[in-house]
């Protein structure tokens, strides 16, 4: 039996002369698939769910286990703007994975958000998350393909003719609210050919899907004017990397819990808490939120990026920054995330982390007052500030070590994040870099 909510979205999709549904889902490394079907299938969808071969999607199942089902969640229909409405349009449903026996799939990324958050709908919490994505833009060759020039010179809020990405960025953002995301802004970034464009906040569930949308719309809409997008975190050595920074808050019966007008700083004790949950766990949270081997190159001293583990009410070379809005915009700013990462697993991942720094009470200590940059080693001793991992290896044994983070994410997608994640890393670490032949081959 189709429910209310199915029975409208088939409905609407006929009004809208759907003729195909695209059926999305997110691997466990973040990348964004999908399946269409004709819309004559769509109840059968939403009613028994559609197989598919999760053999061959990375880190899903194995080759003697792999049949899996697509569940659409109907509250994620939307039309595909830019693609042909002659002899019909194409609409696209974000799912949830099943097995076979009807349960949720435990290597589901969103499975694993939508744990955490029923976790923190137990202790009367909801989660909300504005993402603030930065990218890239590319000039690109006679075949489509990226090149090795950005598309402009332009520097931070800079206006056309500096900034040649107005254009796209215009049409990004159009088309993500015609698809009903809400974006807050949009800008250029302080290095060449870097963009930002800011989401509006949204529930844990609802910003994790808006960010995957938000990935492919960027791509698609700069491949339209002939560029290339790219979320790589650091793609030009000496100028900003891009982040993927993570604004956060906690409400109670739609009442903000962050905000305390009689704290000094209008944070409440349970956001302390939180935030020092995040400080905990970050040596983890990184090998989730900086996934891959040039996330590391960001996270270095000088570039806005966090390097270090501290908290400050101004300051954005911390990891958690509490931005001046307060009273029911009170919010934590982490901000080592990169647009690269898996935004369903960074986002359980900090959540529970902030929840665990709530039931074990931890306190984050006092916010620094100056550039985390500026300090010399013996203050950061005497402060007692750790650093955040410097490279992919150092992140992946830091999740090893972490038992909350790795319960969190459950054995499965554990195991298989890791193998992944540890190939990739012995791949790069026995590659012969030009660096080292500049470096050495003359020399040595
Ligand atoms: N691009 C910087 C980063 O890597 C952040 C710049 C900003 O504060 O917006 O995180
Ligand atoms: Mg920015």
């Amino acid at each position: 039996m189709l429910n209310l909510r199915q029975k409208e979205v088939i409905k609407r999709a006929h009004e809208l002369n759907v003729r195909f549904v695209r059926l999305q889902f997110t691997d466990i490394l973040g990348n964004f698939k999908n399946l269409a079907i004709t819309i004559n299938q769509l109840e059968r969808a939403f009613e028994e769910g559609i197989l598919f071969d999760g053999s061959s999607i990375q880190g899903f199942t194995r080759i003697h286990e792999s049949d899996m089902y697509l569940r659409p969640d109907p509250d994620t229909f939307t039309i595909f703007p830019w693609r042909p409405k002659e002899g019909g349009a194409v609409a696209r449903l974000i799912c949830d994975i099943y097995t076979p026996q009807g349960e949720p799939f435990v290597g589901c990324p969103r499975y694993i958000l939508r744990r955490v958050l029923a976790e923190a709908e137990a202790m009367g919490y909801s989660l909300y998350v504005g993402p603030e994505p930065e990218f890239f833009l590319f000039e690109t060759d006679e075949r489509g393909r990226p090149r090795k020039e950005t598309i402009d010179t332009g520097s931070y809020f800079d206006l056309s003719p500096l900034d040649r990405g107005e254009d796209a960025r215009r049409d990004i953002v159009i088309v993500l609210e015609e698809m009903g995301i809400q974006v807050e802004s949009s800008h250029h970034e302080v290095a060449p050919g870097q963009h930002e464009i800011d989401l509006h906040f949204a529930d844990g569930l609802r910003a994790a899907d808006n960010f995957m949308t938000f990935k492919l719309v960027t791509k698609v809409m700069a491949k339209k004017h002939g560029l290339h997008a790219t979320f790589m975190p650091k793609p030009i050595f000496g100028e900003n990397g891009s982040g993927l920074h993570l604004h956060q808050s906690l409400y109670q019966n739609e009442v903000n819990i962050f905000a305390d007008p009689d704290d000094e700083k209008g944070l409440s004790a349970l956001a302390r808490h939180y935030i020092a949950g995040l400080l905990h766990h970050a040596p983890a949270l990184c090998a989730l939120g900086n996934p891959i081997v040039n996330s590391y190159k960001r996270l270095v001293p000088g570039y806005e990026a966090p390097v270090d583990i501290t908290w400050s009410d101004r300051d954005r070379s911390t990891l958690v920054r509490i931005p001046a809005a307060g009273g029911q915009s009170t919010r934590v700013e982490f901000r080592s995330p990169d647009p690269a990462a898996n935004p369903y697993l960074i986002i359980a991942a900090t959540l529970k982390a902030g929840l665990n720094g709530i039931q074990k009470r931890m306190s984050p200590g006092e916010p620094i007052q100056e550039s985390a940059y500026e300090l010399s080693p013996e203050e950061r001793q005497k402060l007692g500030i750790r650093n955040l991992p410097g490279s992919l290896r150092e992140a992946l044994d830091c999740l090893a070590d972490d038992p909350v983070m790795r319960e969190m994410l459950g054995e499965h997608t554990y195991d298989h994040y890791m193998k992944a994640k540890l190939i990739e890393w012995e791949v790069y670490r026995t590659q012969v870099h030009q660096w080292e032949i500049e470096q050495y081959l003359g020399n040595i």
